[in-house]
């Protein structure tokens, strides 16, 4: 659609066509697609038997990366986050849409950044489907679908008292990746690399995400921090949860930068886009979560219990705390 006539909000039509061009390899023929890339519209047929997931997310240069971030970590990560939320579903990653901003249609940005897109493509066997392309600030939204069985989905509200809560991977390292980038945080060479891998690549916990359908009572990926996500669990449950300090899963580098407590805390528990799930389960469900672990080569650590009494709570030295459910916000006021 275009409410402004002028040309210059769109791309040249050559333009298109070079977009195209590099788009169109990452739309493979699948048996449920119709249509692909070409025509107003994609049609598909969703599997019998399964459910849709649907999810979106904008990556807007400035704010969710570093205006010199490379262009393959940014079609990587751009597509990384939509996997993470269809992991957190419990789904299984199918086909997604791209809507481009551009400032301009640069090809050597483009091969780099179908690089980062395709390594994730090739890896979850997705399938773009269509998409916008446009002129204006670089800004990268993903429409990302999935598939689950019926019924099957994890969702954010069915946390029940008594439950274990689970963290996968480490918390943090991408804050310090955030931090090194900013020059706020000073690590050896080797450490830093670590940090803006974890930044700039996360894994998006697909399997783990699939292991977990019947296992996990409820389930969220941690992209604000964990005390913000795992609030949103517990708010939407109607419940409460109590963190075991100690059991907070940190990296070795994490470890190694000697931070005082309280920051180090403050990393974990409130910095955003480690990407990782946090999940509750009935205890009952321990060793299965351990053998997941092991099959996914994953660590998943056990970080507190869900309780009654509405709210988080830090459990340390045997002393417990109210803890606020606060993480990054967009829109929060200073
Ligand atoms: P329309 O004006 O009907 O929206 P467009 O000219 O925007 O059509 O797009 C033409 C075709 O190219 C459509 O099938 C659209 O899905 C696809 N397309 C455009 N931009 C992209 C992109 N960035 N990634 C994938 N497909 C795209
Ligand atoms: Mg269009």
């Amino acid at each position: 659609m275009r409410l402004n006539t002028a040309k210059s909000i769109d791309m040249a039509a050559s333009e298109f066509e070079l977009i195209r061009h590099y788009f169109s390899h990452l739309g493979k023929q699948r048996e449920w697609l119709s249509v692909g890339i070409g025509d107003d519209a994609a049609v598909i047929t969703p599997p019998a038997g399964q459910q849709l997931l649907i999810s979106v997310d904008t990556l807007n240069v400035g704010i969710h990366f570093p205006a010199q971030s490379s262009a393959e970590d940014i079609g990587y990560k751009a597509l990384a986050v939509n996997l993470s939320d269809i992991a957190a579903m419990g789904g299984d990653p199918q086909w997604f849409t791209l809507a481009l901003s551009l400032p301009s249609a640069d090809e050597e940005w483009l091969t780099l950044f179908c690089q980062g897109l395709g390594e994730l493509v090739e890896r979850y066997q997705l399938c773009l489907v269509g998409g916008d392309t446009t002129r204006g600030p670089l800004s990268i939204t993903i429409q990302i679908a999935g598939t689950i069985p019926t019924g099957q989905a994890l969702t954010r509200t069915g946390a029940q008292v008594g439950d274990d809560i689970y963290v996968t991977g480490t918390l943090g390292d991408a804050t310090a990746g955030l931090l090194v980038c900013n020059d706020e945080l000073h690590a050896t060479e080797s450490d830093s690399r670590y940090f803006l891998n974890k930044l700039n690549r996360p894994v998006p916990r697909v399997a783990i995400g699939v292991g977990l359908r019947g296992l996990a009572n409820a389930c969220i990926d941690v992209s604000d921090g964990l005390a913000a996500d795992l609030g949103h669990i517990v708010q939407d449950s109607g419940v409460g949860a109590e963190l075991l300090m100690e059991t907070l899963p940190v990296s070795a580098s994490l470890r190694a930068q000697g931070l005082a407590d309280g920051r180090l805390q403050e990393i974990i528990l409130f910095g955003g886009d480690d990407y990782e799930l946090c999940f509750t389960a009935s205890p009952q469900q321990h060793m299965a979560i351990q053998e997941l672990s092991h099959s996914c080569d994953v660590p998943i650590t056990r970080i507190g219990t869900v309780i009654e009494e509405h709210g988080l709570y830090a459990l340390e030295h045997e002393q417990r705390a109210p803890m606020p459910a606060k993480g990054f916000d967009h829109f929060q006021q200073e």
